[in-house]
């Protein structure tokens, strides 16, 4: 799991596994999509290349 500031209700919260939708690996890093605990379809770069100190663990 990770921590994530939503855009659409603005609380940082714990994101868990259960809560991914999807995954994408592209050039710049890894696209992680899921729902917020408000109901809102969120996406976070994440990986290699990405500038977030978000840290995602597939404990899924
Ligand atoms: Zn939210």
């Amino acid at each position: 799991m990770f921590d994530h500031k939503c855009t659409a209700c603005a609380k940082r919260q714990l994101i868990f596994p259960s809560q991914i939708t999807d995954m994408a690996t592209t050039g710049a890093g890894i696209v992680v999509r899921f729902t917020c605990w408000c109901g809102a379809e969120q996406s976070m770069l994440t990986g290699k290349s990405s500038t977030t100190t978000s840290k995602v663990v597939l404990a899924a």
